[in-house]
């Protein structure tokens, strides 16, 4: 079924009875050529490309609880292509001209809004850091600029300008950033997949990766075996517990996200803005929420939860960037499992064991990769090279010392 206004009226008319489901519900087949594991966002795209560009037949994707229950349905949807290194400019920006044209891609509505986002300054180094990014981005052939205080200050008045420890000192706003209606992605690709005959399996657990002879031979499932010619790993948080299934260890570490609604306020932040003090940052739902997050948890976890320490630090950070937030209330909060790599940068790769493909290594910035990420790990299942933009996302760079370390941290997952 396409949607369209015109269907829209005419099922408002005849009382909605013309809706069809929007994926099927299938039972697993005995075997597939490619079987991806993970119905996130990054595994669904992954199906639609695989699908829809490179003519792909008898795949499914396999998805322990619902499609849209992990991280894809839990972020706080910010999309931008605000990258300064080689390895990572070219392919977010891949991204965010995916997303400029996904609904039409997809025929399905998913919020697409780019309502820009800005990233402020509290410092004269931070400054410069921006001008250099800036700089990378526009040579890149993205979009960004820099604003001085009077501009952000004519912008976003509520802002704590004159902070004494933190002053505004400007930002560096990408207005092609903004925010995508989150679990519609999920639905969205789902929808596209499964209508050029992708499976999606849901409620079925992959409890063991078969290997025989160094080749992967399929999947073992909580609805028994799959065989697969190819399978896809794509479970973001649950990375180094699936791959561990085939004995491979990751550089990757887990942590706890954070993310917070507001109660519904009047329009009042009609773009997305990061604190480059604190750890904050903040947009405002069409409901009217403000939705925010900051830091991960300082220690590793699997628990898809949240806890109240965090919730203190993060809305401190906020009520020092915007003291006016203190006036809400604070609705709800949830949390999501991080796969954090060793330089913050992610994995699109073949794997040691032949057939056995990765995909991971996001970080807190996988949402706004999800079309380029699927469109790459479909052409790297498609024809085993890899996408020209994601040529640097190769599990041998932490030992080849090849890192793409965007924040300079150094191998220290809790600080990308
Ligand atoms: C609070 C929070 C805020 C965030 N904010 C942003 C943001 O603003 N912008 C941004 O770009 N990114 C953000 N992110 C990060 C982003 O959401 C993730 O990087 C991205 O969604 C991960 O890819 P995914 O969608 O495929 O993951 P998921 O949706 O987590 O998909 C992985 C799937 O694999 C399934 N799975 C796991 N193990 C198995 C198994 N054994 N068998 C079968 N299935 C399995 C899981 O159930 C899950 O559905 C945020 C994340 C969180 C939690």
């Amino acid at each position: 079924m396409r949607y369209s206004g015109f269907r829209v009226i005419r099922e408002a008319v005849t009382g909605h009875k013309g809706w069809v489901p929007v994926w099927r519900d299938p039972e697993p087949q005995p075997s597939y050529d490619i079987v991806i594991v993970g119905g996130g966002g990054h595994g669904l795209a992954t199906a639609h490309y695989l699908a829809s560009r490179y003519g792909a037949a008898r795949v499914a994707v396999i998805e322990k609880g619902w499609i849209g229950g992990g991280n894809v349905g839990r972020n706080t949807t910010i999309i931008r292509s605000n990258y300064m290194l080689d390895g990572n400019e070219p392919f977010y920006e891949m991204s965010l001209k995916l997303w400029e044209g996904l609904e039409q891609d997809l025929n399905y509505n998913a919020m697409v809004s780019q309502r820009g986002i800005l990233n402020l300054c509290h410092s004269d180094g931070q400054r410069d850091a921006y001008r250099l990014r800036g700089n990378a981005m526009r040579l890149h052939g993205a979009d960004a600029e820099l604003l001085g205080p009077g501009e952000v200050r004519a912008m976003y008045p509520f802002l704590n300008f004159d902070d004494a420890r933190f002053p505004i000192k400007g930002g560096l706003l990408q207005r092609r950033g903004g925010t995508v209606r989150h679990d519609a992605v999920a639905w969205g690709y789902a929808r596209a997949a499964d209508s050029r005959g992708v499976d999606i399996i849901q409620n079925c657990e992959v409890t063991g990766l078969r290997v025989e002879d160094g080749r992967v031979l399929g999947v073992d499932t909580s609805r028994g075996f799959i065989g697969a010619g190819k399978v896809g790993v794509a479970v973001a948080g649950n990375s180094s517990r699936v791959m561990a299934m085939a004995g491979l260890r990751l550089p990757i570490e887990s942590h706890v996200l954070q993310a917070f609604v507001s109660e519904g306020l009047k329009p009042v932040l009609d773009g997305v803005i990061t604190y480059g003090a604190g750890h904050f940052y903040v947009s405002q739902s069409d409901k009217g929420g403000l939705v925010f997050g900051g830091d991960i948890d300082g220690y590793n976890s699997y628990a898809q939860r949240g806890n109240l320490p965090t919730v203190e630090d993060v809305c401190e950070g906020g009520l020092s960037l915007m003291p006016m937030v203190g006036q809400a209330r604070l609705l709800r909060m949830w949390g999501g499992i991080m796969d954090m790599s060793m330089d913050g940068s992610p994995i699109i790769d073949r794997t040691p064991v032949e057939g056995l493909y990765f995909n991971g290594g996001w970080c807190y910035g996988g949402f706004k990769a999800t079309p380029a990420s699927g469109l790459a790990f479909a052409h790297l299942l498609a024809t085993d090279t890899p996408h020209e933009t994601a040529t640097a996302y190769r599990l041998d760079r932490f030992r080849n010392g090849r890192m793409i370390d965007e924040k300079g941290m150094g191998a220290t997952p809790n600080l990308h």
